[in-house]
Formats: structure tokens, C-alpha cells, sequence
């Protein structure tokens, strides 16, 4: 692992410092789940107009074709200067990239630019209700008819559809296949009849996530991505590039939190507190070893072209870590940290849901067991 930033790389963190510096967010909204996005999505389209929206896209589309380290540098600072993680999070780090390595010149030229300005949004059709970690089962029917497909069948927990025009869509084309291999990807607009959009409420109080209920929805041919039948391999593009690349802006997420909980701490007196300090400290060791584990991960992919299982320890142990620091919150504040609304109270609540998102902790465990320690297989 080579920690040192070449002076490329060093410049680079100059250059977004300054700018972060000079482009401020501006005041967080509370309280109004719209204006919150409103403010996230008007943040990216400034980072878009300097072509910092996806610093790791090739520039011909946008970035600035950065490499792995200086797309974890942008987290870092973007992180360090508590501005907003871009509002079309999914299009950016998942649905671009995808499209990137299975679309046709057509698709790039259509879809790539709107993501990158916010001005499309974009969600994840993957899980239903009989299909989250075993994704392979999912149901969702589409049917050829004429030049495009019908589509029938129920997504949950689908993240930001409320805001989407677009859905990364993954259906059932051949019932007869093995499961893995009767899959097509599709990119379906939201904007029509056949997809109903229903708010799944969380403990926090929003809804994040929705359930489609789609009923007859048309795709055309030509927003199949990556070929018919082909779906489960563009599927696993778009999941390595999920914890990938959330795997960086996570752990700069979970730096800002435990600033800020220091911070509530100080002001309260109780740093001098040994058991608050000791419990303080674990979560920094953490934070730190999340950071540098990030890191090996990059050095992994730069080295050798393929994200390790570093992924996989790194969302376990955040997840992990991210519930600490929140219960910690807690326990510090006290009933205050119950008050409805109140940053802490969400951070509790929405630390939950860690452990499920994006690959669930046993899951994550058996991946580590089997591809890192070499333990016979589950099943
Ligand atoms: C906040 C949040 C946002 C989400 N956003 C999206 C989104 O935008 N798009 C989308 O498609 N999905 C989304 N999801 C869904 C998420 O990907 C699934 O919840 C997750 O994959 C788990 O699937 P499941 O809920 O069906 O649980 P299941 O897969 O049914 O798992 C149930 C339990 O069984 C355990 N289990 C399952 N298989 C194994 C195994 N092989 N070994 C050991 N234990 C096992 C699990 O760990 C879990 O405890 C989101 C989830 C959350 C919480």
C-alpha cells in the first residue's frame, strides 16, 4: 500500500479544497425531505458545470478521468468540506458506469450528460420482495411485443423513485433459462402509466425508498442494456461499482459524524469523561482503520484491475461502526437524542437500515469467510 500522493495527486487535492472553499452548500434544509433534495440536486449541478459532478468518468463524458486515488482525494474533501454527496447518487456511481461499459453509442450519447447535471435522476430496480440477497429469483415478467417489451411485476425498496425519470430494471425475459441466465437489464422510464411509485415510510420518518408497482409498462428495444439475456453480467457491473464506489464516500460520511459527535461531546464537558473518552477513541481507531482499509482496496484495484473483497470487510464494518457511533450519540445526548427531528435522533434511526443496504451483514460475512479466509462454502 503506497500512501504517498504524487504531486499530481497533490495538486489535485489543491484544486478541489480551493474549490469546495469558494463553493459553498449553503444552509442544510431540515424538515422538508423536498427542499433537502432540491438542495443536494442544486449542489451537483455547480459541481457538474466544473466538471467535478463525477471526477472518475472518463473526460470525454464529463469527468475528469480520475484515477481510483483521486476519486477517494474528491470524497475526502468533498467530505471535509460538509458539502452534500450528489443528489443523483445512484446515476453517477452506478447507472453512468454501467452504462459505460455495456451501452451502445447511442445510449451513452443519450443518457450520460442528464446524470451528470442532475437533470435525470436515476433508481435501482433490483430487489422485490422474494428476491434481495438471492437477486437471481426476482419475478418481474417482461414479454417481447412488437419492437419493445411489456413489463409486469413489483421492485421494493427502491430509492429515490420519487425523484427518478429513469430505473436501472432488471426482468425475467426467459422463464425457461436457469436463473442466472433469463435475465435481461433494461433502462425504463418512470414517466409513464404502468409504474406506480408507493412511499415505503421509514422509523425515520421518510420515504426514502417506494415500492414499483409496474402493471404493463413498455421499454422500447433500444433501452435494452447489454444484450438480451444478458442481464445478470450487467447487473454485476452495476453491484461491484455500488460498493466500490460507495465504499469511499461512506467512510468520509462516518469521519464527519464522529467530528460532530466529538464536538457535541466537548460542548457538553464530557471528553474528560475516561469512559466516553475510551468509547470516542474506539470509534476514531475505527474510523481510521475504515479509511486505510479503503485505501488497500484502491491500491488492489490500481495494481491488479479488480476490486479485492476489501469491499465487502469495508460495508461489514462500517455498518458496524456507523451503529456504534449512532447508540454512542445516544447515549450522550440522552432523551434529547430521541426528539423528534433532531440530527442525532435520525442518525439512531437511519443507522439500522446499514446493515440491510447494499448487501446484508451475513451476507458480507460469508463473502469474507469464503473469498477471504478460504472456509469451506455455506451452501
Ligand atoms: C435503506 C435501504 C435502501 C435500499 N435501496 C435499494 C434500492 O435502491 N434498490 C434495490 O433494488 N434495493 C434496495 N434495497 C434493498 C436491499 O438491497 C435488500 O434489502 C438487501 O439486499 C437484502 O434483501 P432482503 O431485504 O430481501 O432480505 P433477505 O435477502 O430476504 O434476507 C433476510 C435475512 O436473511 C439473511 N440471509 C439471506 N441470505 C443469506 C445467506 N446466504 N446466508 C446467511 N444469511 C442470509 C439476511 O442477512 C437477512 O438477515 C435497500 C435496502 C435498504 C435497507
Amino acid at each position: 500500500m503506497d500512501l504517498t500522493f504524487t504531486d499530481r495527486e497533490t495538486a489535485f487535492r489543491d484544486e478541489l479544497r480551493a474549490w469546495f472553499a469558494a463553493n459553498r452548500p449553503g444552509e442544510e434544509p431540515t424538515h422538508d425531505e423536498d427542499a433537502h433534495y432540491a438542495w443536494r440536486r442544486d449542489f451537483q449541478r455547480r459541481l457538474a458545470q466544473d466538471g467535478l459532478a463525477a471526477v472518475h468518468w472518463p473526460p470525454e463524458y464529463g469527468g475528469r478521468g480520475a484515477t481510483l486515488t483521486e476519486s477517494a482525494i474528491f470524497f475526502e474533501e468533498l467530505g471535509r468540506s460538509g458539502a452534500p454527496l450528489p443528489a443523483n447518487v445512484l446515476g453517477v456511481l452506478l447507472a453512468g458506469p454501467t452504462i459505460m461499459a455495456w451501452g451502445n453509442p447511442e445510449q451513452k450519447e443519450r443518457y450520460l450528460a442528464p446524470i451528470l447535471s442532475a437533470e435525470e435522476i436515476w433508481c435501482q430496480g433490483f430487489s422485490e420482495p422474494d428476491a434481495g440477497s438471492d437477486l437471481a429469483a426476482l419475478k418481474t415478467r417482461a414479454v417481447q411485443d412488437g419492437d419493445g417489451w411489456v413489463v409486469t411485476g413489483q421492485k421494493v425498496w427502491t430509492s429515490g423513485a420519487q425523484y427518478s425519470k429513469w430505473c436501472m430494471l432488471v426482468a425475467r425475459t426467459d422463464p425457461e433459462a436457469p436463473k442466472h441466465k433469463g435475465l435481461t437489464y433494461f433502462l425504463m422510464d418512470m414517466e409513464q402509466e404502468g409504474v406506480e411509485v408507493v412511499p415505503l415510510r421509514q422509523i425515520t420518518g421518510e420515504p426514502e425508498f417506494n415500492e414499483l408497482f409496474i402493471d404493463g409498462a413498455r421499454i422500447p428495444d433500444e433501452n435494452v442494456l447489454g444484450g438480451v439475456g444478458n442481464g445478470w453480467k450487467v447487473a454485476l457491473t452495476t453491484l461491484m461499482n455500488e460498493r466500490a464506489g460507495l465504499g469511499f464516500s461512506l467512510q468520509v460520511r462516518l469521519r464527519q459524524l464522529l467530528d460532530a459527535l466529538i464536538e457535541e461531546a466537548a460542548g457538553r464537558g464530557l471528553l474528560d469523561d475516561p469512559l466516553i473518552a475510551d468509547r470516542l477513541g474506539d470509534l476514531h481507531l475505527r474510523t481510521e482503520t475504515l479509511r486505510l482499509t479503503a485505501y488497500r482496496g484502491l491500491t488492489a484495484i490500481e495494481k491488479y484491475g479488480q476490486p479485492g473483497p476489501e469491499g465487502s470487510l469495508l460495508k461489514w464494518i462500517w455498518s458496524d461502526t456507523n451503529q456504534q457511533l449512532a447508540q454512542l450519540a445516544a447515549d450522550l445526548l440522552g432523551p434529547s437524542a430521541l426528539t423528534a427531528g433532531d440530527r442525532w435522533a435520525y442518525e439512531l434511526l437511519r443507522s439500522r437500515g446499514n446493515s440491510i443496504e447494499g448487501g446484508t451483514t451475513e451476507v458480507l460475512k460469508n463473502i469474507v469467510a469464503e473469498r477471504v479466509l478460504g472456509l469451506p462454502k455455506a451452501r
